[in-house]
């Protein structure tokens, strides 16, 4: 079995960030929180650090967590229009009763570089230029890293968020792999996962993907990012149950995770060199 590590992908794609970062302006990413959840600021934390390490200013907009929805709306849309503004995100979650698909509707699609903005989404459907989401663009970038062929084959992805299941399906789409869908109504979970050459898991349920949900070689992305008891992160496939079997996996953490920072970074410095 072929351990598919994303820290390497991860440093090299932040040496290309910092030198097109040193060839321009220097990019500044806002990323607007309205959660006091632990996990959910040690991630933004962890972008604002990893910004700096590639020479890119960022700004975390802390609007607490009883953030009413127009009160972020008027963040975004005020962010959008700060010419000193490259990149934007609105990180989740939200506080209850807030849906980041409307919000992000005022994030402007030049600098949604977390693509959370719906018309980015719409594009990448129809096949236009647009940002992809960071997490599903860190997929793609690891199978190519690792040289996976895509074309013809049986792809499954499991969840169908707008941030992850949903742009995902359309990327591997884009590469002609034969791509199926599941979630939570899907009956016999096991049945249709069987079927992959290339399985995507994106649920955010610790252990969801056994051994007997894997094709023997199957190449497998664990996406899920699930905290542990004891401060750590568990992914959604049980590893070494399913190392038995694939041909090829993801650790978590240190797998997709690192890649989606750094892109996330690419983004935002691709988003400040925008004619
Ligand atoms: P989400 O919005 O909660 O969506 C989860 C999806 O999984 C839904 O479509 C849901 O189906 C499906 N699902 C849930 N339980 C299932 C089950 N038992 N069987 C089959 N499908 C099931 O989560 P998300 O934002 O897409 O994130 C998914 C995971 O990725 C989480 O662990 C998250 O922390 C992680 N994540 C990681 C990164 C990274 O960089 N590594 C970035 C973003 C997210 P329904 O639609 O039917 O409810």
């Amino acid at each position: 079995m072929r351990k598919l590590t994303g820290r390497e992908l991860a440093a090299a794609i932040k040496t290309q960030t910092t030198a097109e970062v040193d060839a321009g302006p220097q990019p500044r990413l806002a990323v607007v929180v309205a959660t006091d959840d632990e996990a959910s600021l040690w991630y933004v934390r962890s972008i604002a650090k990893a910004a700096a390490g590639v020479g890119i200013a960022a700004d975390l907009v802390d609007l607490g967590p009883g953030a009413r929805a127009e009160q972020v709306r008027e963040t975004l849309a005020r962010l959008s229009s700060d010419t000193g503004v490259h990149g934007v995100m609105l990180q989740t979650p939200l506080p209850a009763g807030l849906s980041a698909q409307k919000l992000a509707a005022a994030i402007d699609p030049r600098k949604d570089v977390d693509g959370a903005n719906p018309l980015s989404l719409g594009r990448l459907a129809a096949g236009l230029p647009a940002f992809v989401p960071a997490t599903a663009a860190a997929v793609m970038a690891l199978l190519d890293h690792y040289g996976v062929e895509l074309a013809g084959r049986r792809a499954v992805v499991v969840g169908r968020s707008t941030v992850v299941g949903k742009p995902l399906a359309h990327l591997l789409l884009d590469r002609h792999a034969t791509v199926t869908v599941s979630h939570s109504r899907t009956r016999d979970l096991a049945a249709v996962t069987s079927a992959a050459e290339v399985l995507v898991v994106a649920a955010g349920r610790a252990g969801l993907i056994g051994a007997g949900h894997v094709a023997p070689g199957a190449v497998v992305i664990d996406v899920g990012t699930n905290p542990t008891g004891d401060g750590g992160l568990a992914g959604d496939v049980d590893f070494d149950a399913v190392a038995g079997v694939a041909g090829a996996l993801t650790p978590v953490p240190g797998g997709v995770g690192p890649v989606t920072t750094a892109l996330l970074l690419r983004h935002t410095a691709r988003a400040a060199n925008l004619p």
